[in-house]
């Protein structure tokens, strides 16, 4: 589905595309700067904050974009822990941002970072039968502008810089890539949030095409590969994405990107008891990853309630991690931090609209919430999600 807003997403427009809205506005050159200073340097959260730009102007701009702040709907956890952002934007959908502090050297930065996982779609049409996000399909892709102001509301909500971004929240990225290669753009730039592209993650299910994609644009944004199978047989039975791109398809891709890029690829392989995390298994996925150079990031499975997936004994994680290592392969396992990295997936807002649920058929099973006046007033579209 398309969400076209009424107005453009002040926080969607590049330097370029402002400087030119400005000039048919009459506007002398340095305006644009002196915008993108109020919105990313000073962190101005209207217009009308824009002091010193004519009061003429401020009513133009406010005409022609749109300034929407999320809505913060609920937060959980707290200052030294993984903290989870669950946002109403302007048209009612719910995403989830997730800031996760001090998490050592995951995908090749150095530790003690601040890490925001950030949602690239409102819910996801890829269907892998393990993830939450997927559990009720999708309903939009999001604008630059969603993808930016999830970075820009978490640091002012939670007072705490960000330098490090990892798209691993609800939605498949490469599937939204126009918005989302803009949103790189403008977090990447020295105009906008400043971020180099190092320290940005891209995480995909594998679209092979996408993937190639990336690697002939400029920008060296890390690139990790959720496989959770190493053989096609295994992803076909828990990624639907494998049948279109199968393995074959997919590695041939990575080989792209690496060739491309100055830098290692990461595999990420949750391990799903009785699914993946048998030694053939292990042993298939040190082949891969030595093909590809790449680190891999073994993260036990974090239940989602409802699915009957399980994550493997202790005993068996580290019996997956030694014949992993045997390969000679570069593995972690990922055992304490593992289910907040994958917080952000579908997992608080699944819990909060379930929550909606129960509230309304439970609490007002005759008095029906007069259209406009719900609290999640697109709940019935996105039950469940
Ligand atoms: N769509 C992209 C990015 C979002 S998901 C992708 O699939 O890569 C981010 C990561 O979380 C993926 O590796 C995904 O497979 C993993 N994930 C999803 N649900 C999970 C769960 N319940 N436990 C552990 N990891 C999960
Ligand atoms: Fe979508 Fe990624 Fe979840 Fe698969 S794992 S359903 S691609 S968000």
């Amino acid at each position: 589905m398309k969400f076209t807003p009424a107005k453009t997403p002040i926080h969607s427009v590049t330097l370029d595309e402002l400087q030119a809205r400005l000039r048919e506005m009459g506007q002398p050159a340095y305006r644009a700067k002196q915008v993108l200073e109020w919105l990313y340097a000073k962190r101005a959260g209207s217009f009308a904050a824009m002091t010193n730009l004519p009061a003429g102007l401020r009513d133009e701009l406010a005409a022609a974009f749109s300034f929407d702040v999320p809505e913060l709907i609920r937060k959980t956890g707290s200052e030294d822990t993984t903290q989870k952002f669950l946002f109403k934007l302007a048209d009612g959908s719910l995403i989830e941002t997730v800031l996760i502090p001090a998490s050592p050297a995951l995908y090749g930065e150095g530790s003690d970072r601040r890490t925001l996982c950030i949602s690239s779609q409102v819910g996801c049409a890829y269907g892998c039968k393990f993830c939450a996000s997927g559990l009720n399909g999708f309903s939009r892709h999001l604008h630059a502008g969603e993808i930016i102001d999830q970075f820009l509301r978490v640091e002012d909500l939670s007072g705490e810089r960000v330098n490090n971004v990892v798209f691993m929240g609800m939605g498949e990225p490469l599937a939204n890539y126009d918005n989302f290669t803009r949103a790189l753009g403008i977090m990447n730039a020295p105009w906008g949030i400043g971020l180099g592209a190092r320290h940005i993650t891209v995480s995909t299910s594998g679209l092979a095409p996408q993937i190639r994609q990336l690697a002939a644009q400029p920008l060296q944004i890390r690139l990790a590969v959720s496989l959770h199978g190493a053989t096609d047989a295994v992803r076909d039975q828990i990624m639907p994405v494998n049948r279109k791109y199968p393995l074959a398809e997919l590695l041939d891709a990575c080989d792209e990107y690496c060739s491309r890029k100055s830098q290692r690829i990461t595999l990420e392989f949750i391990l799903i008891e009785g699914i993946n995390d048998s030694l053939e298994q292990a042993a298939e996925l040190g082949k891969i990853a030595r093909r590809l150079g790449a680190k891999i990031n073994c993260i036990p499975y974090n239940p989602v309630e409802g699915l009957p997936w399980k994550r493997p004994s202790l005993r068996r994680q580290d019996a997956f991690l030694d014949a992993l290592e045997r390969t000679g392969a570069d593995a972690t396992l990922r055992r304490e931090k593992g289910s907040d990295i994958n917080a952000a997936c579908g997992q608080l807002r699944l819990q909060v609209s379930r929550e909606e649920e129960k509230k309304t058929s439970a609490d007002r099973p005759f008095a029906p919430i007069p259209y406009g006046t719900a609290v999640f007033p697109n709940r019935v579209w996105e039950r469940g999600c």
